[in-house]
C-alpha cells in the first residue's frame, strides 16, 4: 500500500482507511492509498508551514541545487513510476515513459530559475531616499491534480513553487495516485528538508475541501473540472486565499483553404486521440474551409479508423488506452449519442470495440462526426475523450466567430500558409495559446494558461513563477 508523505515520514491516514486503485482496463485493483481526513490535511498543512522559513530563507543556489539532485531522482525513477502511470490511469505505457521524464525536464527548468528571483532598483521623487522591490515566496501552496496527467500537472505547480521558496501539499486525484506518490519519493529523496514537500491523498470532496479552505494555506494551484474550479474559487473566498485554476477546454482548430491538409489531419489526429482525447489542451472541434472539407474528411477518417488501434496499455501496438473510468466513458457516449439524435452522421467510430480483449475495460474508439447541430453537447461542452465533430465554415471571419462562440478559452489551432490569416488567428483567437501549423504541445519555456471559463494564471515559462511570488515594496531612507 502507497503511504502519504507528511513532515518527512511515510504514514498511513490517521482514520486507518484506504482507498483501492483499480487498472481501467480490467477493473482489477493494483494498489490502494490512506483515505485521508481533515486531521491528516490539519498534519500536512502544519507540517509544510513549520518548513516554510526555513526553506524560504534557503538561498536560491541551493534550491537550484537540491532540485538538480531531484531531477537525477526522477530520471532514475522514470521506468518504475511509468508502470504505475500506465496501470492506474489506463495510458500506453511508452506515453507514461514520455509523462514521467517529462518531471524531470521541468525540475531542471525550474531550477534553473531559481537562483534567477530578484527585485527592481525604484528611484523615488525623493533624492534622500529610494524605493526596491524585493520578492518573497506566497507561502504554503496547495496543489491540487487530475487524473488525466497526473506527473505533468504536478510537476507544474511544485516545481515553480519550490524554485520560489514556498512549501507544498500535493493532493493527486484519488483514482492516479500512486506514480504521483512514488515520484514524490523520488524527488524528496534528494534531501530536501522534512515538509517541504508533502502528500495528501483521499476524495476531493473530503480532504480536497479541507485544504482549500484551510486557514493556513496562502496558495491553491488547482487542474481540473470547470466545475470543480469554481467549487474552489468560493471556498478559496473564505480566507482570501489566492488561486490559479487551470480547467476544462473545447479547443478549436481551423483548417484554411490553402492549408497543408495532410498535416493538419496528422496534427488533429494526435491533438484529439493522444491520451484517448482525455486532455485538456485538444483538438475539441474542427472548423474546414468548404475547399480542403472533403479531402480533409477522408484522410482524418482513415488515421481514426487505421492509425488509433485501442488496447490495454502494456501492448506494443496500443496507441490508445481506455478512458479512466466508467462514468468517463458514459459521458463520451452520451455526448455523441446526442449529436447522433439530433442529426449528426458518424465517419469514424462511435460505438465500443467488440472482443473479448475489451469486456471488462473502458475502451472507446476513434470517433469523427459531420453535420453536428453547433448547439448540441458536443460543441458547447467539453468532450473528454476520443471524439471530434467536423464543421465546415465559408471563410476565416465565421471560423473565428464560432471557435470563439465557446464558454472556454484554453488552446486554439489554425492551419494556413498565409501569414496574413495566421496573424489574425492569433490576434483574434480567444485562448491561451495558439498554434500555427503545429499540434498542441505545451512548452516547458511559454506560458500556459486559459481565457474565460478554462480558468486564469500561468504555469510553465517565467511567468509561473509570478504566482509563487509576491512583490513587496520596500522603500530605503538614509
Ligand atoms: P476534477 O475537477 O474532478 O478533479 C481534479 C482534482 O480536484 C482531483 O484531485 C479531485 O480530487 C479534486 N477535487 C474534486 N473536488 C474537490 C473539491 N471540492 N475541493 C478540492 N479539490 C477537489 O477533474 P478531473 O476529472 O480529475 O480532470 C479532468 C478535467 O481537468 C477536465 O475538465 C480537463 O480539461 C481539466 N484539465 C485542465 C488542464 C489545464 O491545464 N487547463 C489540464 C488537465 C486537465
Amino acid at each position: 500500500m502507497a503511504k502519504m508523505l507528511i513532515g518527512g515520514e511515510l504514514v498511513d491516514a490517521q482514520g486507518g482507511k484506504t482507498i483501492d486503485v483499480k487498472n481501467p482496463a480490467n477493473g482489477e485493483v493494483v494498489g490502494s492509498i490512506p483515505r485521508g481526513s481533515t486531521a491528516d490535511v490539519d498534519a500536512a498543512v502544519e507540517a509544510a508551514r513549520k518548513a516554510l522559513p526555513g526553506w524560504a530563507a534557503t538561498s536560491g543556489t541551493k534550491r537550484a541545487q537540491l532540485m538538480h539532485q531531484a531531477a537525477i531522482k526522477m530520471h532514475e525513477a522514470v521506468d518504475e513510476v511509468a508502470k504505475l502511470l500506465a496501470l492506474e490511469q489506463g495510458k500506453p505505457l511508452a506515453h507514461a515513459k514520455i509523462e514521467a521524464a517529462r518531471v524531470a525536464e521541468n525540475l531542471e527548468y525550474f531550477a534553473g530559475l531559481a537562483d534567477k528571483l530578484r527585485g527592481d532598483y525604484v528611484p523615488l521623487d525623493d533624492p534622500a531616499k529610494f524605493g526596491i522591490t524585493i520578492r518573497r515566496p506566497v507561502g504554503v501552496v496547495a496543489a491540487i491534480t487530475p487524473w488525466n496527467f497526473p506527473l505533468t500537472l504536478f510537476a507544474n505547480k511544485l516545481c515553480p513553487a519550490l524554485a520560489a521558496g514556498c512549501t507544498v501539499v500535493l493532493k493527486p486525484a484519488s483514482t492516479t495516485p500512486l506514480a504521483t506518490q512514488r515520484a514524490i519519493e523520488a524527488i524528496n529523496s534528494a534531501g530536501f528538508p522534512a515538509g517541504v514537500i508533502n502528500t495528501l491523498h483521499g476524495s476531493g470532496a473530503e480532504v480536497g475541501d479541507a485544504l482549500v479552505g484551510h486557514p493556513k494555506v496562502n496558495k491553491i494551484a488547482f487542474t481540473g473540472q470547470t466545475e470543480t474550479g469554481k467549487r474552489i474559487m468560493q471556498l478559496a473566498a473564505k480566507n482570501v486565499t489566492r488561486v490559479t485554476l487551470e480547467l476544462g477546454g473545447s479547443d478549436p482548430m481551423i483548417v484554411a483553404d490553402d492549408a497543408d491538409v495532410r498535416r493538419a489531419t496528422a496534427a488533429a489526429a494526435i491533438g484529439r486521440f493522444f491520451n484517448a482525447g482525455q486532455a485538456c489542451l485538444a483538438v475539441k472541434r474542427i472548423y474546414l474551409f468548404e475547399k480542403i472539407a472533403e479531402e480533409f474528411m477522408a484522410k482524418f477518417t482513415e488515421r481514426a479508423t487505421k492509425e488509433w488501434k485501442i488496447g490495454e496499455q502494456f501492448a506494443a501496438d496500443t496507441k490508445m488506452g481506455p478512458l479512466h473510468t466508467e462514468h468517463q466513458r458514459a459521458e463520451v457516449e452520451a455526448q455523441v449519442a446526442d449529436a447522433v439524435k439530433r442529426g449528426a452522421k458518424v465517419l469514424a467510430g462511435g460505438k465500443r470495440p467488440e472482443g473479448a480483449e475489451y469486456a471488462k475495460g473502458w475502451f472507446y474508439p476513434a470517433t469523427v462526426l459531420t453535420d453536428v447541430p453547433e448547439d448540441s453537447r458536443m460543441a458547447t461542452e467539453e468532450v473528454f475523450g476520443p471524439a471530434v465533430p467536423v464543421f465546415i465554415v465559408k471563410d476565416l471571419d465565421e471560423a473565428i466567430v464560432k471557435a470563439n462562440s465557446s464558454i472556454y478559452g484554453l488552446g486554439s489551432s489554425i492551419f494556413t500558409k498565409d501569414f496574413a490569416k495566421a496573424r489574425r488567428a492569433a490576434e483574434q483567437l480567444d485562448a491561451g495559446y495558439t498554434w500555427v501549423n503545429d499540434i498542441q504541445v505545451a512548452y516547458d519555456q511559454l506560458p500556459f494558461g486559459g481565457a474565460k471559463q478554462s480558468g486564469f494564471g500561468k504555469e510553465h515559462g517565467i511567468e509561473a513563477l509570478e504566482s509563487y511570488t509576491e512583490k513587496k515594496s520596500v522603500v530605503l531612507a538614509g
